[in-house]
């Protein structure tokens, strides 16, 4: 646990030492869980949404972009459902007088006892070695056996009094496990609470006139209320899906893990249009394509599994996440859900209009199935920031930080290095970093030592470094040092377009999905 806690401490001091993310108004002393991306940070960002718009708008022929407005009409939060049902069972300690989310607590109770369960495997995998079975002991080891019952049963016990709105058995619960604080140790709770995470806001300058208004808490909702809108102008037939990258707002009661719960955060979603009766079956392939998709970065195929949901949202009828080993355990990544026609239907009643399909194949008129994709982007920055730094320590016994990077989101791609300020290398040097940048993101870097130069080219994950020395003046050959193997090798300026590109492409990153 200290050694996770560790890995995560780096990983925040890393982030803000790099200028990849900022605490927000920091000068003022930050504002709880909203946070600054900087000059590293911003860049990694666009990357990761270049990467997804790509894989869903620009690779499938039935899916199109929008970038709708935060603020929407006050209605459609009533027919969505958020504005009563987007709680969370909310607790407080009244000794500590900390806030805690009530699900959570239970949550993180049964990941202790998978943390045991996944203790009693480690201890047989060593003692039996090569002859150990580990599908086979799972099934069979009684320990883990009733480790795994435990989980289960409490787990299906917060699902359902979740779903009955039973706050009072969530307590009860709580109470049962001798669930304590975390920090203090007490266990003096008040009851649950249901609490609404919509930030409220007005429009309008005058105080009689002004409208109520909600910051959105998903972007979904400006796709829904575009469905017609877009249907009718780009002509698809259904199957067909409306993407958007954008802004959510989210008052979080417990809000402690850095980018992985923020109050601000940007969402990526796509909805897919069904005809009715289809929808599992796209469910099911979407499920296969969105972990297709994490899995084409590289982070590592154990650090994903599928999460399906014990309680379901009040709009969907399948729904499964797709969790990612963060350095504080596996947590929700992505969330995929069958949506069912909840949304449009809701939306037809409460505006009154028809919000409908006509299918020429069955000859009728009916209100499409969604089914959705949504990831965070913030979650996804801290999944692939977090997996890809690293500490290495060299064959000479000196030590390095790397970002490893998949090459296509690095914020840099290549640094391009005089040896020394003087005897026109320099001046050579800018000349290669002026005709690159307008292919890649590139910096021109003279101060320090090369080696200090290379150590925070590492820590920012640029794949490239470009080496320009007295040699290079004679025979027009750079130095170029890969990131990950820290090879050198000798390369004609007139290749290091094509060298390059190879590698940060965002072909090569596509084609592996
Ligand atoms: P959680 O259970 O962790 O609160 P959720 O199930 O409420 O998440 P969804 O409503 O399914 O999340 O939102 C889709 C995605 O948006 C999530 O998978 C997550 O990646 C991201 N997300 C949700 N809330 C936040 C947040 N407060 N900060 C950052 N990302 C978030």
């Amino acid at each position: 646990m200290a050694k996770q806690e560790d890995v995560f401490k780096k990983v925040v001091s890393h982030a803000k030492e790099y200028g990849f993310i900022f605490p927000s108004s920091e000068i003022y002393d930050g504002l709880s869980a909203i946070y600054d991306y900087g000059q590293n940070g911003a860049e990694l960002k666009n990357n990761i949404k270049q990467y997804w718009w790509k894989a869903m708008v620009q690779l499938n022929e039935n899916i199109v972009g929008i970038d709708s407005a935060i603020f929407m009409h006050p209605t459609i939060w009533k027919a969505s459902g958020h504005v009563d049902a987007f709680n969370d069972p909310l607790i407080d300690n009244k000794d500590s007088k900390k806030r805690f989310r009530a699900d959570v607590l239970v949550e993180d109770y049964c990941l202790k006892i998978e943390d045991k369960e996944n203790k009693e495997i480690e201890k047989a995998a060593k003692r039996f070695g090569d002859a150990f079975d580990k599908a086979e002991f799972v099934a069979t080891n009684p320990r883990v056996l009733e480790y795994r019952a435990k989980r289960e049963a409490i787990l299906s016990r917060l699902a359902k009094s979740l779903e009955k709105e039973d706050l009072a058995d969530v307590k009860a619960l709580i109470e049962e496990l001798e669930i304590a604080d975390p920090d203090t140790g007490s266990k003096n709770w008040t009851e649950v609470r249901q609490f609404n995470l919509m930030f409220g806001t007005k429009l309008g300058a005058s105080a009689d006139s002004a409208t109520d208004l909600y910051l959105r808490p998903e972007t979904a909702q400006g796709i829904f209320v575009n469905y017609l809108n877009v249907q009718k102008t780009s002509r698809h037939k259904l199957p067909f899906g409306i993407a958007q990258i954008g802004k959510a707002f989210r008052n979080e009661i417990v809000a402690r893990q850095f980018i992985f719960r923020m109050r601000e955060f940007e969402q990526m979603e796509m909805q897919y249009f069904v005809p009715p009766g289809t929808e599992l079956e796209f469910y099911e392939n979407w499920k296969k394509t969105r972990l297709n998709w994490h899995l084409a970065l590289g982070l590592g195929e154990d650090n994903y599994r599928f999460h399906d949901h014990e309680k379901l949202a009040h709009y969907a009828n399948a729904a499964a996440d797709i969790e990612f080993n963060f350095p504080f355990g596996f947590k929700e990544l992505e969330g995929i859900h069958s949506r069912t026609d909840f949304d449009l239907s809701a939306h037809e009643k409460h505006s009154g209009r028809k919000i409908q399909y006509f299918d020429p194949e069955r000859n009728e008129n009916y209100v499409p199935y969604v089914v959705e994709t949504s990831v965070g982007l913030d979650r996804l920055f801290l999944a692939i920031f977090s997996t890809c730094l690293k500490d290495e320590v060299l064959e000479d016994g000196s030590e390095r930080t790397v970002l490893s990077l998949p090459p296509a989101l690095a914020p840099v791609k290549a640094a391009i290095l005089p040896l020394v300020k003087k005897d026109g290398l320099p001046e050579f040097a800018d000349k290669i970093f002026n005709d690159l940048k307008f292919d890649f993101n590139v910096i021109f870097e003279e101060k320090d030592s090369i080696g200090k130069r290379y150590r925070r080219q590492d820590a920012i994950g640029t794949p490239f470094c470009i080496t320009v020395d007295h040699d290079s003046l004679n025979d027009n050959t750079v130095t170029l040092r890969y990131r990950d193997t820290m090879e050198q090798e000798r390369v004609p300026v007139s290749e290091l377009r094509r060298i390059i590109d190879e590698k940060v492409n965002f072909r090569t990153l596509l084609s592996k999905i």
